[in-house]
């Protein structure tokens, strides 16, 4: 019998990336070149033209920002003109722009750089290390993604996998795959909560697992909300100090800010183990011809000051989450931690009060996405495969012509589905119609992202379409035409620019709108805005 590939689960992280492999039924995590088990997700270009891949690339990031992409997950699979992309570009050191197909991409070292290419020199990387560590080719993957992203943004992770190399076997839920690291052949009958506080994002999934199924019941989340929140209260705290002391701002030095941005961090990570820190930064400044060293002290209770209102807005959306689908909190079983800052002790404290529980002891919160992608790869085509319902995180649907969105399939649906209605007619004289489908929360799609357009000809009026969504939560599309069903590709995921030109007519409307009703509307924007990538 020929020898089953080797197939691979890769947790693509905002800050790292990890990667898990199964051997005789136990998933393993792969150590890295230098022995670590996570691998930054950063990609450089070095002054000497190399392209610098995971520690590597984040150990000169300080000294070349320009030409170092961290946080590509933000961005992949998003439209350059896309609200969420045009209020954040200006918060990366590197240069966002405008891609072939309209993507938004990047400019590393004057050439543009598409964002699947990016993640794919990082998943490459980790294919080279999975291989040394496995002594042999890999390759398949089982890709995880979370659970808000949209068909755009789980093909851009696929089409990645590819570049690098991989057949991508499945791309699967973070929080789902959370799940299966925790409860696979346990035999369970639980409500499980994943709690998943990143470096950026919050989310939080609730699955019934009965055996080998689970079923998510309902997830939620907060694109904006993450470690690095909590790191930038730490740096308004120490700037605050740092200017009493001195009277030096240091906010408009973009090296001051880089170091003080890592130690904030390190300080926070630090004050996880032990009570007080000292944030010292020897010569971030000079005085008159002199310079000037940081020093200042901050401890745990401190920074739980600084914070607690992050932790509350996560439980927030955890109640939101449970009330929507009428689920009461004492029917969690069990709270599994997944993402870094769900380490600090503040998070893990208000867990044990919010829920009457402590949170999972066991699963490890960086390993166990990667961990629980690994089986499902491993189970994959197997007899005792395991069963993945899992729930669509947005609805989706078509514009209507007064810009309002015509919802087709609805949040926390479970996949895979059909869902089929008929298709209304063409506008006035035109010989096709045209439905611009659309993925989101609002119900004008100005707030929501374009998936593509489906183009039949007029004559299919009143005929059926269906809305298929895939174990991937991947969109699919067919018409009933006169030939028969026939599958419609939304090739043309760029947006046609008469709809391009009415969702910035809207958005500029709307900045008027606010402009004119708010006193100091900048700085209202610039502080909200700054939340999302810091300060840099
Ligand atoms: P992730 O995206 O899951 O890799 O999470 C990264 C985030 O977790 C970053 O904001 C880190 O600063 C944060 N983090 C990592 N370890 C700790 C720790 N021990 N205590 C608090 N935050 C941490």
């Amino acid at each position: 019998m020929a020898e089953k590939p080797r197939i691979v689960g890769i947790d693509l992280g905002t800050t790292n990336t990890c990667v898990a492999s199964v051997r005789n039924r136990i998933p393993k995590v792969v150590p890295t070149d230098r022995g670590n088990l996570i691998l930054p997700s950063v990609v450089a270009l070095s002054a000497k033209g190399d392209l610098l891949v995971g520690n590597v690339a984040k150990d000169q990031m300080v000294v070349n920002p320009t030409n170092t992409i961290y946080g590509a997950k933000r961005l992949i699979g998003r439209q350059y003109n896309s609200r969420i992309v045009q209020e954040i570009k200006g918060y990366f050191t590197y240069e966002i722009v405008e891609g072939p197909k309209g993507d938004a991409a990047v400019n590393l070292g004057g050439s543009t750089y598409p964002l699947p290419q990016v993640s794919s020199f990082v998943l490459a990387h980790a294919k080279r290390i999975a291989e040394q560590f496995l002594g042999g080719a890999v390759e398949q993957a089982v890709i995880s993604v979370p659970a808000y992203y949209n068909d755009h943004q789980r093909q851009a992770v696929k089409e990645a996998g590819l570049l690098a190399g991989f057949d991508v076997k499945r791309i699967v839920n973070e929080p789902t795959a959370a799940a299966l690291a925790y409860g696979f052949n346990r035999g369970l009958d639980q409500n499980i909560l994943v709690y998943d506080l990143g470096g950026g994002t919050f989310d939080v999934s609730v699955l019934q697992v009965t055996g080998n199924v689970f079923e998510v019941l309902a997830t939620g989340g907060d694109t904006f909300l993450g470690g690095v929140d909590f790191d930038n209260r730490i740096i308004d705290y120490v700037l605050a100090a740092f200017q009493r002391e001195t009277k030096v701002d240091l906010s408009q030095s973009p090296i001051a800010m880089q170091r003080l941005k890592n130690a904030a961090e390190a300080a926070k990570i630090d004050l996880t183990l032990i009570p007080n820190v000292v944030i010292e930064l020897p010569f971030i400044e000079e005085r008159k011809g002199k310079p000037v060293d940081l020093r200042v002290p901050l401890s745990r209770e401190q920074l739980n000051e600084l914070t607690r209102d992050l932790v509350d807005r996560t439980f927030a959306i955890c109640d939101r989450v449970l009330e929507e689908k009428g689920i009461e909190r004492s029917t969690i079983d069990e709270v599994i931690l997944v993402g870094g800052q769900s380490r600090m002790p503040l998070v893990q404290q208000e867990i044990g009060r919010h829920f009457g529980k402590p949170a999972r002891k066991g699963v490890h919160p960086d390993e166990c996405v990667a961990l629980g992608a690994a089986l499902l790869g491993d189970s994959l085509g197997t007899i005792d495969a395991v069963t993945l319902l899992d729930a669509l995180s947005m609805p989706i649907g078509f514009a209507l012509p007064n810009g309002r969105f015509r919802k087709i399939i609805d949040k926390n649906s479970i996949i895979p589905l059909t869902t089929s209605f008929r298709l209304p007619g063409p506008k006035e004289h035109s010989p096709t119609i045209e439905l611009d489908i659309f993925q989101g929360d609002s119900e004008f799609i100005v707030d929501d992202e374009y998936l593509g357009t489906v183009k039949v000809p007029a004559s299919a009026a009143g005929r059926r379409i269906d809305f298929r969504l895939n174990e991937e939560c991947l969109l699919e599309v067919v018409v009933d035409l006169d030939a028969g069903p026939r599958h419609v590709a939304l090739a043309t995921r760029d947006t046609p620019d008469t709809l391009k030109r009415a969702l910035a007519d809207e958005r500029q409307r709307r900045m008027t709108v606010a402009a004119a009703a708010a006193e100091e509307p900048r700085a209202g924007l610039m502080s909200g805005l700054r939340r999302i990538f810091g300060r840099n």
